[in-house]
């Protein structure tokens, strides 16, 4: 399995680059708040991870092994980004039922981006401009453009597609994590914002 260099804080919630393992010693103060003694939890999430080992395995020179992996890339952002809406959406509902209902009623790409947008106090697009993740973002309409040909029975490879296509699969698997790791902890941030606001 894929490993990641992150890992997240049990106390608040903020997500750490960790390659060195250091905080795997519970006595490592946390960086963002000093936590210790609490086993720090795994990010991504496992899914995403096993998400990322399928692509891993996959021969992008084949046709059949390109589209699984644009099909696994594909959920997986959807997945970091559905992470993403957990953390904005307990800033904004304390109940379990109102969050899940609200991801039940934005489902795929195109309405979870909508759902971020109302949430969070900046557009996704504005976000990863700034945070110089512009090209993600390009490259994320751009593959699910052809996981939905895929999907829906119309993708027919063009031979000179194959290159384009291995270098989607590549630029995206290389930077999304560090993306979504600066996009989290951008949503903990409103979410500590909010606690702030609501104590005044
Ligand atoms: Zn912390």
């Amino acid at each position: 399995m894929c490993k990641s260099p992150y890992v997240k804080c049990p106390s608040c919630y903020t997500v750490i680059s960790d390659p060195e393992r250091k905080l795997q010693n519970l006595a490592e103060p946390a960086p963002c708040c000093g936590d210790t003694g609490h086993i720090r939890i795994s990010w991504p999430m496992e899914d995403v991870l096993m998400f990322f080992e399928i692509v891993r395995q996959q021969d992008l020179n084949e046709t059949k092994d390109r589209r699984i992996a644009i099909v696994f890339v594909s959920t997986m952002l959807e997945l970091l980004l559905e992470n993403v809406l957990w953390e904005l959406l307990s800033a904004h509902t304390k109940s379990l039922q109102l969050a899940e209902s609200a991801l039940d009623s934005y489902q795929g790409r195109e309405r979870r981006i909508k759902l971020y947008n109302r949430l969070s106090d900046h557009s996704l697009r504005d976000f990863f401009i700034q945070h110089e993740f512009s090209s993600l973002l390009n490259d994320w309409e751009q593959l699910a453009k052809i996981r939905n040909k895929i999907v829906h029975g119309r993708y027919f490879a063009e031979t000179t597609d194959a290159l384009d296509e291995r270098e989607l699969i590549q630029r995206i698997t290389r930077s999304c994590l560090q993306a979504f790791f600066v996009l989290h902890n951008d949503a903990v941030r409103q979410l500590n914002e909010q606690k702030i606001d609501s104590n005044e």
